[in-house]
């Protein structure tokens, strides 16, 4: 089960896909939908105005399927997944060909959306690019925003990493460089693109050892890339060497507008598509966006917090936190200075953490009203805080300075101190009868407040 389509067939089946038969237009309507179902099934719009041979997918991922795409059943198994991929990247098979027809070359034709009232233009969200060094001897694969400003032309935003260097490496030699678009590919091989390994290492072999060894990729025709065989449209294009344009604004992983940069220009050579093509979209800011770009990063706090204190029993870069500044971690400790040692290891694993609570086991990090609970039980600022000023964070949060990226991070330990009774710190409960917990089943859910 490597491509799009076998996921979505596999979520349909479990009742986890929600088809909406509503005609809807790619400006704001699809995207008002998305935002209202976020983290909710699949979503599959049927009929896009305008582009009745495409259907958009979006919210493919919420943290149970990311889970399921990975074929493991708890997170800490998800963690331990990842960081054996990391650790063991394996060469894909190359096939001859896809199974994708070649169409006009003209972005006009897909369904790219417009999300917000304030972004530039329509975006295109889940694009996985895949690049080579001049010297074919180092491939790249990462997601990237691009800008679609007419048939042939988008705007790419390239923060100065991989991609960046490749880039940097070819207009040294006057050149243009090559990029493989791929849209619509498995969970799997979007992650391993977000997931952060060194230059050299190619994030499709990490793909690969995520599902199994069963990646199967294709070289382009015009350019010297590779893009999987079962993605859903693929976009060969060149990296202009020497043309930028303004991209931006368009939200970013804290919901607010990111600001307006010079940014280099794709021109595209080629497009092809599947029979009957999905599309997939994924809202800026939304937890798609934040778990694709969050959970990497999850899994490195664990790895890291893992070294330093007994036992680890989840992480959770929080939705509020936008999945990347604010850490939940639960821990089982040992002695006293476990907490604080776990806040540090945090801090080092992922430079963007701003706030780091530590818990108990008994809180459920998944739950802010339980990690409130502990903060206000269980935690003495004089005793319990670690303000550490003056360090790296990110500049995607507005209040840290936007100049030098400097921020002040904390760190709240806010477990039971070991040296007290126990007792007093626990949550009450009540017993319940099988009888009573059958009506409370019947009862349905419900919502406090
Ligand atoms: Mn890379």
């Amino acid at each position: 089960m490597v491509s799009l389509r076998d996921f979505l067939a596999s979520c349909r089946k479990e009742g986890d896909f929600l088809s909406i038969e509503e005609e809807l237009s790619t400006e704001y309507e699809i995207s008002a939908v998305m935002r209202a179902l976020d983290g909710g099934p699949v979503l599959c719009f049927e009929k896009v105005r305008g582009h009745e041979d495409f259907k958009v997918i979006a919210n493919l991922c919420n943290r149970r399927r990311l889970l399921k795409a990975l074929g493991v059943k708890d997170v800490v198994s998800a963690y331990r997944k990842l960081m054996e991929a990391k650790e063991k990247p394996s060469e894909p098979e190359v096939v001859d060909s896809g199974p994708w027809e070649e169409v006009e070359p003209d972005l006009t034709r897909l369904p790219v959306l417009k999300h917000y009232e304030g972004d530039a233009g329509p975006y295109i969200t889940s694009a996985v690019i895949s690049a080579k060094s001049p010297d074919g001897s180092v491939e790249n694969v990462s997601v990237h925003r691009l800008l679609v400003f007419d048939g042939r032309k988008m705007a790419i935003r390239l923060v100065p990493r991989h991609l960046y260097r490749l880039w940097q490496m070819a207009r040294e030699e006057g050149h243009d460089l090559g990029i493989g678009i791929a849209i619509g590919v498995h969970p799997a091989v979007i992650l391993a693109s977000t997931t952060p390994v060194p230059f050299g290492v190619s994030e499709f072999y990490v793909a690969n050892t995520l599902l199994n060894g069963q990646l199967k990729l294709v070289e382009c025709e015009e350019v010297d890339a590779r893009v999987p065989s079962e993605a859903e449209i693929v976009i060969e294009g060149r990296l202009k060497a020497y043309e930028t344009a303004p991209e931006g604004p368009l939200v970013d992983i804290t919901g607010t507008y990111d600001a307006v940069r010079q940014q280099p220009v794709v021109e595209v050579l080629k497009i092809w598509i599947r029979e009957e093509p999905y599309y997939h979209a994924i809202l800026p800011g939304g937890l798609e966006h934040r778990l694709f770009m969050g959970f990497p990063r999850e899994a490195e706090v664990w790895k890291a917090v893992s070294q330093v204190v007994p036992s680890v029993k989840a992480v959770n870069l929080t939705p509020g936190g936008c999945g990347w500044l604010h850490a939940a971690i639960a821990i089982e400790k040992n002695v006293d200075g476990d907490a604080k040692n776990a806040i540090l290891a945090a801090f080092s694993a992922h430079p963007s953490l701003k706030h780091v609570v530590v818990v108990d086991p008994d809180i459920d990090i998944y739950d802010p009203e339980q990690v409130e609970w502990a903060i206000a039980t269980r935690f003495q600022a004089d005793e319990d805080l670690v303000v550490i000023r003056n360090v790296r964070g990110s500049t995607l949060d507005p209040s840290a300075d936007q100049e030098t990226g400097l921020t002040t991070k904390v760190g709240l330990d806010a477990t039971v101190p070991l040296g007290r009774d126990r007792k007093a710190f626990e949550k009450a409960s009540i017993p319940v009868s099988q009888e009573v917990r059958e009506l409370l089943r019947r009862l349905g859910p419900w919502r406090k407040g």
